[in-house]
């Protein structure tokens, strides 16, 4: 070892072996705890202060857009700022207050102050009756309105009589902001990944999210790149349309993609394919789940969810897919209270970002070779390729593997293809090619 020279880059598959699991979590962890206080939105200052935070784990870019800013169908709304929201009953106490949660107020409520009746108050009130004791979590961007979300067994209990009512909010030309962080490759030709930042206290939608993806950049920095890694950090729906409409020259280079959501809880892995279908982040999540996570489960492309709805809107059409543990509104938490730091945990989220570096592998692993000697097999032992089989118990599947890679290495098919037709892992089929390719017995022909 020289003490002077850098350290040599590693491969995405050195990193999953070598990745630590427990320090991971931890990380993870720890950047949840510090952001789930703040009071997140489409815009406002909570978002800065959370991608301020961000920044002190990886160097992301911070970028404003300016309210009004038209893009496609849709315009960069106001900058939404809250300072204080209360309800106060006639004794002056406050029976709700935005100090205590943040889900509280509906986020992008109205300013006001006023004194109103009971029944006047009630249409301006939300609970969930079949779960009294948790706040809901309720938003009203594009409507002008003003509400509080409380539990339920609070709200039933308020009496009649007069309600003092204070919300000390703003909503003026400003800004949206989001982050974005680009790790450049061989190729231009871009891998996305996206998680939204909106959500105020909540933990699985969408900080899980966050933690994942910032550990993802972290450990994809330190990689030799084949493709260009973009990373964004934005407000669900209209961080992605402006994005998107603001980059159409970055958007022609995206050729796989990821929306990471709610990847922190105990739920088997969710993956909803792209619009297309059959793209190869597609395959390659599935073919990962196949080997790596055998109760996982992949569904069809909705037009509903997150951001990939933006990403796959026709004209926009981009192979991105939907990465998660419980799908949105699939667990009883999601948008409430209970979506709490608890639903977490380290092992749930280093599982997640472990079955993400997987993909990356086949992404980045995948080719179409030749096999050099089509013409009945090659003979293997005379090259010394049984050396090469690994110990006793990977030889019989090594060999087996190795078969196959020269049975179909006719410049047709990848390894990806014969990943999925063997069964074996992508793993074990990219390292047999890379065994063959040293014996001189496959020749690449280029990435699919
Ligand atoms: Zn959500």
């Amino acid at each position: 070892m020289h003490a002077s020279t850098q350290p040599l880059k590693q491969s995405v598959r050195q990193q999953i072996e070598t990745l630590d699991s427990e320090r991971r979590g931890q990380e993870m962890l720890s950047l949840a705890r510090d952001l789930y206080p703040i009071c997140r939105s489409l815009t406002g200052p909570g978002n800065r202060e959370t991608l301020a935070r961000i920044q002190r784990d990886v160097p992301l870019d911070v970028h404003e857009v300016a309210s009004g800013t038209p893009v496609f169908d849709w315009t960069v709304p106001p900058e939404w700022t809250v300072r204080e929201a209360w309800i106060k009953n006639v004794q002056g106490q406050k029976v709700v207050d935005f100090a205590d949660h943040n889900l509280h107020v509906v986020g992008y409520s109205q300013p006001v102050h006023t004194t109103l009746s009971r029944e006047a108050l009630e249409p301006h009130l939300h609970s969930i009756p079949e779960s009294p004791d948790w706040i809901p979590y309720r938003t009203s961007y594009y409507q002008e309105t003003w509400g509080f979300c409380l539990a339920h067994k609070i709200k039933a209990a308020l009496p009649g009589g007069e309600y003092e009512v204070y919300i000390d909010a703003e909503l003026k030309p400003g800004h949206l902001t989001y982050g974005e962080l680009v790790l450049p490759g061989q190729r231009d030709e871009t891998v996305l990944f996206s998680t939204h930042i909106c959500h105020p206290s909540l933990a699985n939608d969408n900080l899980s999210g966050i933690a994942v993806a910032t550990q993802l950049i972290q450990l994809l920095a330190e990689v030799d790149r084949v493709y260009t890694y973009r990373f964004l950090f934005i407000p669900g729906t209209i961080g992605s349309i402006t994005w998107l409409a603001l980059h159409p020259e970055e958007t022609k280079q995206i050729r796989h993609g990821l929306v990471l959501s709610c990847v922190g809880d105990a739920g088997q892995p969710h993956y909803k394919r792209s619009r297309a279908g059959d793209a190869l982040i597609d395959r390659a999540v599935a073919q990962v789940f196949r080997q790596d996570a055998a109760d996982a489960v992949v569904q069809d492309f909705s037009p509903y969810g997150y951001d990939e709805r933006q990403y796959g809107s026709p004209g926009v059409n981009l192979p991105v897919g939907l990465f998660t543990r419980s799908p949105h509104g699939t667990f009883p938490e999601y948008h409430t209270s209970a979506d709490n730091l608890d639903l977490l945990s380290g092992e749930a989220l280093t599982d997640s970002l472990r079955l993400l570096l997987e993909s990356v592998a086949i992404v980045e692993g995948n080719a179409s070779y030749r096999n050099l000697y089509p013409m009945g097999e090659p003979q293997l032992g005379r090259r010394g390729l049984y050396a090469s089989l690994g110990g006793a118990n990977d030889r019989a599947d090594n060999q087996l593997a190795m078969l196959w890679i020269l049975n179909q290495s006719d410049g047709a098919h990848s390894l990806l293809d014969i990943a999925e037709r063997s069964g074996y892992s992508f793993a074990r089929i990219r390292h047999m090619a890379d065994v063959l390719v040293e014996h001189a017995l496959l020749e690449e022909v280029g990435a699919p």
